[in-house]
Order: C-alpha cells, then sequence, then structure tokens
C-alpha cells in the first residue's frame, strides 16, 4: 500500500503522533464513563497539554519538510495522495490559525459554554445573545483565514465534511424540502396519525435491556474481544484501534427504543472503524473519513435494519419482555411505534422524517448569520417563525427553541448539515446494496448481516480516511452529488405501509 520513500518516512514518525492521539481518545472515554468527577480539571490539564505537545511535534520541520515535499511526488497511488490530503489539511488548521486567534477562540467558547447552559436552564437567551455574537464573528474570521472555494461558509462546513461546499448542501436541502414537506403533511392527515404512542411511557427492566442489547450485538456479530459497551450520560463511539472500539448506551426509567436505538446506532459508528483495512492502522488514514459518511453508518444500522419489521420480528419475545405491560403490544404495534411521525420541538428526539427540517432551519440560520442576514439578537424571532413554517409548531421557551443545542456554544457551525447529509448517505448505500444483495428485508438474518457488512467493508469501511464523500460517491455511483431521491423513496414506501398513505 506505502511504496514511496518520502511516504514511508512520514508514516514512521507519525506513529508518535497517533499514540499520543490514542491515550487523549482512551482519556475521553474514560472521562465520559469511569472517572470519578472530581478528576475532571486534571485530566483537562493533562488533555490541553497533550495538545501542545502534539501541534509541537506536528510542525516539526521536517516533518512538515516532508509533507510538502510529498506535494511534487508523482506516481504515488490513491493511498500515498490521501496520506499527504490528510496531512497537509490538519498543517494548515495549524499554519493558518495564527496563536492569538486560537487564544480568543478557545477563550470565548469556553466562556460561551458555561453562559449557555445557565442561559438554557433559564430560558434567557439575551444573556448568550453577546458571546453569541462574539462566536459569529470568530467563525467569519477563521473562514477567512482558512479560505474557501466561494462562500466563506464552505470553510465551516468543510471542517466537518471535506468538500462540501454550501451550494452543494443548498441544492441538497433544496431537493428535499417540499416532497418531504408534501410526505409530511399527509402523514398529519392520515387516520393512523398517532402524537402519542403508549409504549413511549412503558417502564422496562434495566437488567433486561441490558441482556438484550447484549443480544442485539451478538445477532449484529460483534466481536467481544475487540468492542465493549458501556454506559454513558449521552451515548458515543470512541476508537482508540482497529481492535479496540468502545461504544456507550444510555437507560432510562421508560422508552426502552432509546437504549436499543442507541446501542444500534453506536455500534454502526463501531463498525466502520473496525472494518478499516490493516494496513491503514497506525497511519492518519485509519478511521471514518469525515461526519457525514460517519453518521451514514450509524444511521444504517439504527434506521434501515433496528427500525424494520424484520429486526422487530426477530427480537419480538425479548421485547415484549422488558416489563410487565409490554406482552399486549403486537409486533405490528412495535413497529408503528418504531417509526412514529410528528413534530417536536427537540431535534434529538425527532423522527426520521421530521429531523431533515431541524436541520434545514439550522442550516439557513447558520448561512444567515455568517452573510449577516440574520442578526443574533433576532434569533428566538427567526426560530419560531421558521420551526412554524417547518413543522407547524412553536416552542413557548427559548429553552426548547434556539437555546436547545450545544454546538453553537462550541462554535461548531457546519456541523449540522452532516447529520441530515448521514441520514441521505444511509438510503444512498441501501439502494447500492440492494442492487447487489437484493431485498434489505430480505437480508435482515444471520447470513444476510454477515452479507451486508461485507459490502459496506469492501465499498466503504476499508478505505477509512483514503476517500473524501464525493469521490466515495463518484466510486460508487458515478457521480459526486449527494442524490436525494434513494431516500424519499425509501421514506415514501415504508410510511405509505405504515400510515395507509
Ligand atoms: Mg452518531
Amino acid at each position: 500500500m506505502f511504496e514511496n520513500k518520502i511516504v514511508k518516512e512520514i508514516l514512521a514518525r507519525y506513529q508518535t503522533l497517533w499514540a499520543l492521539n490514542h491515550y487523549q481518545v482512551l482519556g475521553s472515554w474514560d472521562l465520559n464513563t469511569y472517572m470519578p468527577e472530581a478528576g475532571a480539571s486534571a485530566r483537562g490539564l493533562a488533555e490541553a497539554k497533550l495538545s501542545v505537545l502534539k501541534q509541537k511535534l506536528f510542525l516539526d520541520k521536517e516533518f512538515v519538510g516532508l509533507i510538502n515535499a510529498l506535494e511534487n511526488e508523482s506516481g504515488l497511488n490513491d493511498y500515498e495522495k490521501a496520506v499527504g490530503r490528510v496531512l497537509k489539511r490538519a498543517l494548515k488548521q495549524y499554519e493558518k490559525l495564527p496563536p492569538e486567534f486560537l487564544e480568543e477562540w478557545s477563550k470565548t467558547t469556553n466562556e460561551a459554554h458555561i453562559v449557555w447552559k445557565n442561559a438554557k436552564k433559564n430560558n434567557d437567551f439575551p444573556s448568550f445573545a453577546p458571546l453569541l455574537e462574539k462566536i459569529v464573528k470568530l467563525c467569519q474570521q477563521k473562514a477567512e483565514y482558512l479560505g474557501y472555494p466561494e462562500h466563506p461558509y464552505d470553510a465551516l462546513l468543510d471542517e466537518y465534511e471535506e468538500g462540501w461546499k454550501t451550494a452543494e448542501a443548498e441544492s441538497y436541502f433544496d431537493s428535499l424540502r417540499q416532497p418531504l414537506k408534501e410526505l409530511f403533511s399527509r402523514i398529519l392527515a392520515s387516520p393512523r396519525y398517532l402524537a402519542e404512542h403508549p409504549l413511549e411511557k412503558e417502564p422496562y427492566s434495566e437488567e433486561k435491556m441490558r441482556q438484550l442489547n447484549q443480544k442485539v450485538l451478538e445477532f449484529l456479530r460483534y466481536d467481544p474481544s475487540s468492542l465493549r459497551l458501556d454506559v454513558s450520560v449521552h451515548p458515543f463511539t470512541e476508537a482508540l484501534s482497529l481492535k479496540d472500539v468502545r461504544i456507550t448506551t444510555w437507560y432510562h426509567p421508560q422508552d426502552f427504543v432509546r437504549s436499543l436505538m442507541a446501542t444500534v446506532h453506536e455500534f454502526g459508528h463501531a463498525l466502520y472503524e473496525l472494518q478499516g483495512a490493516p494496513e491503514l492502522e497506525f497511519t492518519p488514514l485509519a478511521g471514518g473519513v469525515s461526519l457525514g459518511v460517519h453518521e451514514s453508518q450509524s444511521r444504517f444500522w439504527e434506521n434501515l435494519v433496528a427500525r424494520t419489521p424484520e429486526f422487530v420480528n426477530r427480537f419480538y419475545s425479548e421485547i415484549t419482555g422488558l416489563g410487565e405491560n409490554l406482552a399486549k403490544y403486537s409486533a405490528e404495534e412495535i413497529v408503528r411505534y418504531f417509526n412514529l411521525v410528528r413534530p417536536s420541538l427537540i431535534r434529538v428526539e425527532a423522527d426520521e422524517l421530521s429531523y431533515h427540517f431541524h436541520i434545514m432551519l439550522r442550516f439557513e440560520i447558520e448561512k444567515g448569520l455568517i452573510e449577516e442576514k440574520i442578526k443574533v439578537k433576532e434569533l428566538p424571532e427567526v426560530w419560531r417563525a421558521k420551526f412554524k413554517d417547518y413543522l407547524g409548531i412553536v416552542p413557548e421557551t427559548d429553552t426548547e427553541g434556539v437555546l436547545q443545542d450545544i454546538h453553537w456554544s462550541m462554535g461548531a457551525l457546519g456541523y449540522f448539515p452532516t447529520y441530515s447529509l448521514g441520514t441521505s448517505l444511509s438510503a444512498l448505500w441501501k439502494a447500492s446494496l440492494e442492487k447487489e444483495l437484493g431485498e434489505m428485508s430480505q437480508l435482515i438474518n444471520d447470513e444476510g448481516i454477515a452479507k451486508i457488512q461485507a459490502w459496506l467493508k469492501q465499498n466503504l469501511h476499508q478505505y477509512g480516511s483514503t476517500y473524501v464523500l464525493k469521490e466515495l460517491l463518484k466510486r460508487q455511483l458515478g457521480k459526486e452529488t449527494v442524490e436525494t431521491q434513494p431516500l424519499l423513496d425509501y421514506l415514501t414506501k415504508k410510511y405509505q405501509q405504515i400510515y395507509q398513505l
């Protein structure tokens, strides 16, 4: 895979950076699972020092010289080129953002995080507004420092989905907007529409849910020697190496589906990491390429596998055994519950369809802020107007509205679109996979799961970060655009059945 002399030298030197990163990931996993609370400030300090050390090692003259020398090399294969691309990208961050800017950035976002938390708690947007104004300015500055092809928001988007431009995101959302709005109103008008489902109030046994999560992971062919499941406040995945990936889930007094879907979702992220080519291990190409592509893997397993009738049938006796009252629900009723569509205020609780509306309005707001067409102080009002338009409901408080997400307090403008993108991509991979393997509904069994995983490995996972999204699409489907028709077809077909449209 790696033959070029310069690449080989880069990779040999890179191992120390890899090792530091390995321990940073371990620290982050520990912080979010088992660390005693009072350990936080020491961990924060250790983490900051390691980051500085990493930067120093990265900016070592000889190392930078090698990365730059790679640009003049000819005859590189795709993997060797990708090593250059990934390292150049990291170098650009270090070189183009001045230390004063980075200092200002971390000072502002650290403060903003605390202020946002309190503002959310007290429904007090005005207290957060001045910091958010500052963050928007810093994001504009960051875009100028980093440079962009057409629109300053390109630079922000690129941080989360490499190479995806504002204009492309815009036409992507344009092609989803009307069809999804129409499907949404047909569901809302259906006699089978349900605003609430009794299953969400049903208590369940945590012990039995743990057993079910375990059984589901076994069905998904997980290898306990390389993947572990723990519990955390918010579910997440951390990859330490090809043979050591950690996922977490959560448990609540009621509504078992939250735990189940979290486990399957994080498993999807984990599988992407676990199925990388062994040759990429310890190189900058190990691990998934971008947030959107990563999310396409988690959504694939969550939505396209775990929400299906076949999956529910497979685990029907375990599901109905989770709590005393659950036995009365039929498999069909459980599938209906897994696929409930309804307007909701909170993004993370939104269903598969209306979720895209939550993202569209955030994208429009972020772009408006960067273009200075929307002012921060108008945000609560803009939020309500957009909510009314997309979802037909309006939050009563800013806590449930513009203050709900952590992202803006972190300066992560450009992040949200990748959530919607990931879901669309999962439907794209599904359509592509079905051409080779047949209908997914026939594959939700032991043999089929193995085939799906082999397909994902062959077409996506093995490459790690070698190809950016556009290259993956081109290799897979012959063109670079994110087609939305597969998502629309899949959702329409599914809801036609469930809601008898
Ligand atoms: Mg995820």
